[in-house]
C-alpha cells in the first residue's frame, strides 16, 4: 500500500533531500579526470556525516559503499572502487541516499568527465529530460501511468532504449516503498495523491534495452555495451505543483 506522508514526515525528508542535494553539489566540483569512484564515496560519506545524516546505502542489502558509482555502460548500483580511476570522455552516475530523522532522500544525477561525445551528452539530455516530464505529472488527478508515459514518450523521441528491469519507487521511511514505478507504460491506473512520494527515476541506454547484473551481483550493465544515463528526483505529490525533495534548501 502507498502511504501519504504527515507534514511533519515531509519537513524531514525534505531535510533529509537537502543532504543529498549537498553531497552532488560536492560532486559536480569533484568530478574530473583522475579521481577513483572510491575517493567520490569518501567525500560523500563525509558530507552526509557532517551533515548528521546516515548513509542509506551503506549495508543496504549488503551494499558496501555510501554512494552507487556506475561509468559509462554500466547503468546503476557500481560499487566505488579504488582501482576505478575517471577519464576524460567518461560519463558517471552517481546515486546517493541519506537518512535525516528516520526520512530518506534518494536522487540521483549522471555527471560528464572532461569533454564528452555528441552522442553521450544527447543521452544525458534525454535521460534529464525525460526525468522532469515524469515529474511534470505528479500530481493528484493523474495516475502512475502518465508518469511513465512521459519518460516514455521523451526516450522515444530521442530513439534512446528504456532499462525494463528497474524503475522508480516510493520514498519514506524506507528507501523502496510502494509503489513501483516503471520508466514505460503499463498501463497502471493507481492514482496519484497529495503526500505521495515518489523516487522518479529514468535509465536510459543509447543502445538497447536490455542488460544484465555482473558476477559482483550488484553491477547492472547494458547487454552491447553502449553508454547508459541516470538521473533522479525524490518528488512530493500536492494540490498544487510537485515539489522536489532532492535540492538545496535555500537560506
Ligand atoms: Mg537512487
Ligand atoms: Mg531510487
Amino acid at each position: 500500500m502507498i502511504n501519504r506522508k504527515s507534514r511533519e514526515e515531509i519537513k524531514r525528508m525534505r531535510h533529509a533531500g537537502h543532504i543529498v542535494a549537498l553531497v552532488h553539489k560536492k560532486m559536480r566540483e569533484v568530478v574530473e579526470p583522475g579521481i577513483s569512484t572510491l575517493e567520490l564515496d569518501n567525500i560523500a560519506m563525509h558530507v552526509i556525516k557532517e551533515n548528521k545524516a546516515i548513509p542509506t546505502f551503506l549495508g543496504y542489502n549488503g551494499f558496501p559503499a555510501s554512494i552507487c558509482t556506475s561509468i559509462n555502460e554500466k547503468v546503476v548500483h557500481g560499487i566505488p572502487n579504488e582501482k576505478e580511476i575517471l577519464k576524460e570522455g567518461d560519463i558517471i552516475a552517481i546515486d546517493v541516499g541519506a537518512t535525516y530523522g528516520g526520512m530518506v532522500g534518494d536522487s540521483a544525477w549522471s555527471y560528464a568527465v572532461g569533454k564528452i561525445s555528441e552522442e553521450k551528452q544527447k543521452l544525458m539530455k534525454a535521460t534529464e529530460e525525460a526525468l522532469f516530464a515524469g515529474i511534470s505529472k505528479m500530481r493528484p488527478g493523474n495516475v502512475l501511468d502518465d508518469i511513465s508515459g512521459a519518460v516514455e514518450d521523451v526516450a522515444t523521441s530521442y530513439g534512446m532504449g528504456i532499462v525494463r528491469n528497474y524503475g522508480g519507487h516510493g520514498v519514506g521511511h524506507q528507501m523502496h516503498e510502494d509503489p513501483f514505478l516503471f520508466n514505460y507504460r503499463v498501463g497502471d491506473k493507481t492514482p496519484i495523491k497529495q503526500g505521495y512520494v515518489i523516487a522518479i527515476e529514468p535509465m536510459l541506454n543509447l543502445g538497447c534495452d536490455d542488460v544484465f547484473t555482473e558476477d559482483d551481483n550488484w553491477g547492472v550493465v547494458t547487454k552491447d555495451r553502449m553508454p547508459s544515463a541516470h538521473f533522479e528526483h525524490t518528488v512530493l505529490a500536492t494540490d498544487d505543483e510537485p515539489i522536489l525533495m532532492t535540492t538545496i534548501m535555500e537560506g
